[in-house]
């Protein structure tokens, strides 16, 4: 067995997750919808392959939600309403896990903005040098 090399839950410590190998990426989420999922302006998250994601407890607290629209669905803690991870529901592998929820110093770093056609206008874009994208940043 792989040593788990992340750890993280959620604010009520019901759910807690391991991952398995480091997460390679992360960016900010500047779209309305993680704005009214996270009550900030933009969402920091780190992109993982779902093959490295093992859920250790409170499988049955852990809520996905599905715009009608489509996209990604949003999986929280049903008690605490901690915001957890998203995933692509038809491919797994395509999982991202919100910074927040890590244990730790997950070690990587925002390094893009995406959706910054949509960004609050409350909070002036930080001027940090970082890839912008006005729509999603194409996954490679
Ligand atoms: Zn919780
Ligand atoms: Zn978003």
């Amino acid at each position: 067995m792989p040593q788990p090399c992340l750890t993280g839950g959620c604010l009520c410590g019901g759910v807690r997750f391991e991952l398995t190998e480091p997460a390679q990426a992360a960016g900010y989420c500047h779209c309305t919808r993680c704005q009214r999922r996270t009550g900030t302006a933009a969402s920091a998250q780190a992109r993982i392959d779902g093959r490295t994601f093992r859920l250790l407890q409170g499988e049955e607290l852990v809520k996905c939600w599905r715009h009608s629209d489509g996209g990604f669905e949003k999986c929280f803690c049903r008690d605490c309403g901690a915001h957890l991870f998203s995933r692509d529901p038809e491919d797994t592998e395509h999982m991202s896990i919100r910074m927040s929820a890590f244990d730790a110093d997950p070690g990587v770093r925002p390094s893009w903005r995406a959706f910054v056609a949509y960004a609050a206008s409350w909070e002036p874009i930080p001027d940090d040098g970082l890839e912008r994208f006005d729509e999603a940043k194409p996954r490679t």
